[in-house]
């Protein structure tokens, strides 16, 4: 009989452990343009990660910290948000949909190239939307040719979330156009110092540099970085996709729960006294907070379905949308307290969370929530289709 893991030990050992090991001055490193301290502080944190077995506790047992259970997994996310560690921007593609879609669906030469590589620290990226094809992503066009034991590959992707600091890449491709659309697409990984590869950063409202477009131009990639069959990537797709299993919302939920003394903090910098708030503003900050604590409450729930087995059609829908609106409620409400102060624009830290305090840069950042990972518009049809079984409009 397996042994229940000890949660609450777990948690006690995860948060002693997280101030002896937080990089000094991570947001001071991680700020504004300074793409190199983010980097270094990143990377840091990851060797720091992986050599307590943090980083990898969703990974498969014989890997170093692997076979964690969804539980332990959800504290280690929680305690690394209540103990203000920086997030794993960096990383992330890399620890989860990378490795995820290896270890289910990659050949074991597959697993041993490149999974090492991975905890010591390789980039990848995720080159599956493209200008015609997001929410519909099945129409993507890319094309890859077979050539001998290459594929050659023409095409572009966008949005690809830190591609210009990558190493690797989950690249989707069209190797049947004739076919039905997702009866056509192959998965290669894709070396980003392949020739003809051409990574262009896209600047942000912000003025963040976090994605790039990618043009291929007869880019030669090895048949044996294809996973899976040829015509059938569609299915490991869902495999990268579904990889990080709500594990980002508990995370930053939690984030944004601990940030709501932000909101006073904003009121004191705007010039009031708590105690000198008017009403309106007062009812303010307590609606968003009960949203909050709802939203934690939900996001709590949904993970104990999902860890039995148990989980809705629509649990993660539902769960991004709300974070998504308010999120973005929270940003215009500090944006409001602070006034005019809130408008400056320094100090910003690239994959800091959504709660750096730069009230402006947050709110606009928060827009992504709206997009990333399927729209608000496709989160309902799916609520409205799968779980209401409404008709399709
Ligand atoms: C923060 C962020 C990170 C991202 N990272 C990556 C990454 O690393 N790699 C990657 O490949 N992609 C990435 N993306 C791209 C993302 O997957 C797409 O932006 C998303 O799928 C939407 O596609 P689109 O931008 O082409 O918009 P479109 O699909 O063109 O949609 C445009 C508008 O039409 C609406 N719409 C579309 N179809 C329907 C429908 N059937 N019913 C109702 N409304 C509809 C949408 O809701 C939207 O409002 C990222 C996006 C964001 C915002």
């Amino acid at each position: 009989m397996s042994e229940e893991p000890d949660l609450e030990a777990l948690r006690r050992e995860v948060r002693e452990w997280i101030p002896k090991n937080v990089p000094a001055n991570w947001r001071e490193r991680q700020a504004g343009d300074n793409i190199e301290g983010f980097l270094e502080c990143q990377r840091e944190w990851l060797a720091k990660l992986v050599e307590a077995g943090y980083a990898t506790p969703h990974w498969e047992h014989e890997w170093p910290g692997g076979g964690r259970s969804l539980p332990e997994q959800v504290v280690i996310f929680e305690e690394m948000a209540r103990g203000d560690a920086p997030r794993m921007s960096l990383f992330f593609v890399s620890l989860y949909h990378a490795a995820m879609t290896l270890q289910e669906c990659g050949s074991q030469a597959q697993k041993e190239k490149y999974l090492p590589g991975i905890l010591r620290g390789d980039v990848w990226v995720q080159g599956f939307s493209e200008p015609g094809a997001g929410s519909d992503l099945a129409s993507l066009k890319t094309r890859a040719v077979l050539d001998g034991d290459h594929y050659v590959v023409n095409g572009q992707k966008i949005w690809s979330t830190l591609g210009h600091f990558a190493d690797h890449c989950l690249l989707l491709v069209r190797t049947d156009p004739d076919a039905k659309k997702q009866a056509g697409i192959t998965f290669l990984l894709m070396d980003m110092k392949t020739p003809g590869i051409d990574v262009r950063p896209i600047k942000q409202i912000t003025g963040d540099e976090e994605f790039a477009e990618m043009f291929l131009d007869n880019v030669r990639i090895p048949v044996a970085n294809r996973v899976g069959e040829e015509n059938k990537g569609w299915g490991v797709a869902q495999v990268t996709l579904s990889s990080e299993r709500g594990l980002t919302l508990v995370e930053l939920v939690e984030r944004l729960y601990g940030s709501l003394w932000r909101l006073l903090e904003a009121a004191t910098k705007g010039g009031f006294a708590a105690e000198a708030l008017d009403v309106e503003d007062r009812r303010r900050i307590v609606d968003i907070t009960a949203r909050v604590e709802a939203l934690r409450a939900m996001v709590g729930e949904a993970m104990v379905r999902k860890a039995a087995g148990n989980e809705q059609l629509g649990d993660a829908s539902i769960l991004k949308l709300a974070y998504a609106r308010i999120l973005r409620d929270f940003c215009e409400l500090g944006m409001k307290l602070e006034g005019i102060g809130s408008q400056r624009f320094e100090n910003f830290v690239l994959g800091a969370g959504y709660e750096t305090s730069n009230w402006m840069f947050d709110f606009m950042n928060s827009y992504q929530w709206n997009i990333a990972g399927g729209s608000n518009e496709i989160q309902r049809n799916i609520v409205s289709e799968r779980m209401l079984e409404l008709p399709r409009g």
